[in-house]
C-alpha cells in the first residue's frame, strides 16, 4: 500500500501537518497508546483520550487494517507509591484495585480491549536493558545519588516533537520528578536510586537498587511489543512534553532508528474553560456519573462526538443531548425492524450510498467525527421520513440495517437493539383507544393515553396512524 492508497489522512503532531497515512506493513497498523496511572479511578478527561484512541482503532479496522494495539499500565511512580503507603498496603494490591476498576470502566464505555496491557512493574528487565544501552551509547550517566539521568544535550534533536529549544541549557541541570513543564526541560531520571520515602518499593538491578522513571517504561514496552519503529503513537496533548519527547530521545538514542511515524494527540476535556484534572479538583469519574444515573454509552457518545483535536467543555446539558442522540439512533434501528412497505423506488439505496460516502470521507479526513455524525443524522432523518410514509420495504430496511451496523462498529453506541414488545394489557388499551377515537370520544381516548403512559407506553397520533414507543426507564 502506498501513501495515497489508504485514503486516510492524519494530523501528525510531529510535522504539524495532515499527512496521508501509510503503515510500515501493508494492511497492518502497530499502535501504542499511553495508558492510565493506576493510582485512582480515571476521570472522564482521561476517558476522552481512551475513547479517541478507540475511535481511531475502530476506524482503521473499518477500513480493513489489522491493528495491533498496546496500552501500558503505569503501576509504579510517585503517585502509586504514595497512595499505597497512605493505605498501608503493598503496591501491587493497591494498583490491582485501580487496574480492575479501569477495566470495568472501559468495558462500560464499550472500549475495545487492547491486544496487550503491559505493566511497568512486569518489565523491569526490559527497562534495565534499555538504560544500559543508553549508558553504553553515551546518552546516560549516573549522578552523585546513584540515580541515572538522560543527558538531553547529547541527543541532537531533543525538542523536535514539542518544538522546544534547549540550546541555552546548562548541561547537567536535572529534574527528578516525572512531570515538569517545557521551561524546566532538563536531564531527566531514567532510574531513580532508592530513598527511604520509597519504602519497600525497589528492584535490585545492574543499575543499582531503585525504581524506573516514568518515561522509560513506554519506550521499553512499546518497542518490545511493536518493534523499534512502529506506526502510530497516541496520548493526550499534555503528554507531548515531556513524556513523548523523552520517549523519542530514549528510543532513538538506543536504536539509531526512527521511533514512530505518526504522533496523534487529543485535546483536553475542559470544565468551565479549564482542563479537567485531579489536581484542579474539577473532575468527574465515570463512577460519579453512573451514580447520577447516566448511561455510560451516552458518556461515550459525548466524549467521541467532538473532533479529537478540539477542546470542549463538559456540561450536563451536553450529556443530556448525547443521551438523546443515542436514543435517536437506537429508535431508528428499532423502527427498521418493523418496516414492511412496498419500496421507495431506489430512494433508500441512493441515501445509503450518500451516507456511506459522506461518513467515510469525513472519518478518513483525520477522524472528522462531527461531519461524519452530521451525515449520519441527515440519513436517519430522511429514512425516518420514508418510514413515516410507509414506503420502506423489508429488503431496503435490511440493507439500511447492515449499513447502520457497520457505522456502529465504529461508534459503538447502538449495540443489539431488541424489537420492542408491548405488554398485553397495553395492546388492549391501544385497541380501545382506537375505538374511542373512531367514535369521537376524545375524553375516553385521552384517559386511555394517560393509563398507557402509566404502563410506560407513549402513544402518538400521526398522519399515518397511531404510533407507540416504550418510555425509556433511566
Ligand atoms: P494519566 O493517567 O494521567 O497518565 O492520563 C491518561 C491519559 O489521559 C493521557 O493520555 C492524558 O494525556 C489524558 N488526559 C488527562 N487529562 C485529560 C483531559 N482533561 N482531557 C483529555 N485527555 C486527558
Ligand atoms: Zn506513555
Amino acid at each position: 500500500m502506498n501513501a495515497s492508497a489508504s485514503g486516510l489522512r492524519f494530523f501528525n503532531t510531529f510535522t504539524r501537518r495532515k499527512e496521508s497515512f501509510a503503515p510500515l506493513e501493508p494492511g497492518k497498523v502497530r499502535l501504542y497508546t499511553c495508558g492510565p496511572t493506576v493510582y485512582d479511578y480515571a476521570h472522564i478527561g482521561n476517558f476522552r483520550a481512551f475513547l479517541f484512541e478507540d475511535l481511531l482503532k475502530r476506524w482503521l479496522e473499518y477500513r480493513g487494517f489489522k491493528v495491533t494495539h498496546v496500552m501500558n499500565l503505569t503501576d509504579v511512580d510517585d503517585k502509586t507509591i504514595k497512595g499505597s503507603q497512605k493505605q498501608q498496603i503493598p503496591l501491587v494490591q493497591y494498583t490491582e484495585h485501580y487496574t480492575n476498576a479501569f477495566f470495568e470502566d472501559i468495558k462500560a464505555l464499550n472500549v475495545k480491549p487492547a491486544d496487550y496491557y503491559p505493566k511497568a512493574t512486569e518489565h523491569i528487565p526490559e527497562m534495565t536493558a534499555l538504560v544500559k544501552k543508553l549508558i553504553t551509547n553515551g546518552y546516560a550517566y549516573k549522578s552523585e545519588d546513584n540515580s541515572i539521568y538522560y543527558s538531553i544535550a547529547k541527543f541532537k534533536n531533543y525538542g523536535k516533537l514539542s518544538h522546544i529549544k534547549v540550546a541555552e541549557l546548562k548541561t547537567g541541570a536535572r529534574v527528578k520528578t516525572d512531570e515538569y513543564t517545557k521551561e524546566e526541560a532538563q536531564d531527566f531520571a531514567l532510574w531513580k536510586a532508592w530513598t527511604p520515602e520509597d519504602g519497600d518499593v525497589f528492584w535490585e538491578t545492574e543499575l543499582g537498587k531503585g525504581r524506573p522513571g516514568w518515561h522509560i517504561e513506554c519506550s521499553a514496552m512499546s518497542m518490545k511489543y511493536l518493534g523499534e519503529t512502529f506506526d502510530i503513537h497516541c496520548g493526550g496533548i499534555d503528554n507531548m512534553f515531556p513524556h513523548h519527547e523523552n520517549e523519542i530521545a530514549q528510543s532513538e538514542a538506543a536504536t539509531g532508528k526512527k521511533f514512530v511515524n505518526y504522533w496523534l494527540h487529543n485535546e483536553h476535556l475542559l470544565v468551565e474553560g479549564r482542563k479537567m484534572a485531579k489536581k484542579f479538583g474539577n473532575f468527574y469519574t465515570l463512577r460519579d456519573l453512573l451514580g447520577k444515573g447516566y448511561d455510560p454509552i451516552a458518556i461515550r457518545f459525548l466524549l467521541l462526538s467532538t473532533h479529537y483535536r478540539a477542546q470542549f467543555n463538559f456540561t450536563f446539558e451536553g450529556l443530556e443531548a448525547a443521551a438523546g442522540a443515542v436514543e435517536r439512533l437506537r429508535n431508528f434501528v428499532r423502527r427498521l425492524q418493523d418496516a414492511d412497505g412496498a419500496g421507495s423506488g431506489g430512494r433508500v439505496a441512493a441515501l445509503t450510498r450518500e451516507v456511506q460516502a459522506g461518513f467515510g470521507e469525513a472519518m478518513d479526513d483525520d477522524l472528522n467525527v462531527s461531519a461524519a455524525l452530521a451525515a449520519l443524522f441527515d440519513f436517519v432523518r430522511e429514512v425516518n421520513a420514508l418510514l413515516d410514509a410507509g414506503v420502506v420495504s423489508r429488503g431496503e430496511a435490511d440493507e439500511v440495517g447492515v449499513v447502520m451496523r457497520g457505522f456502529d462498529g465504529v461508534l459503538g453506541v447502538v449495540g443489539e437493539v431488541e424489537a420492542e414488545r408491548l405488554p398485553p394489557e397495553a395492546e388492549k388499551l391501544i385497541a380501545r383507544r382506537e375505538e374511542a377515537r373512531k367514535v369521537g370520544d376524545w375524553a375516553e381516548a385521552d384517559a386511555l393515553r394517560v393509563r398507557l403512559l402509566e404502563l410506560g407506553v407513549v402513544v402518538e397520533d400521526t398522519p399515518h396512524g397511531v404510533r407507540w414507543r416504550l418510555e425509556k426507564k433511566s
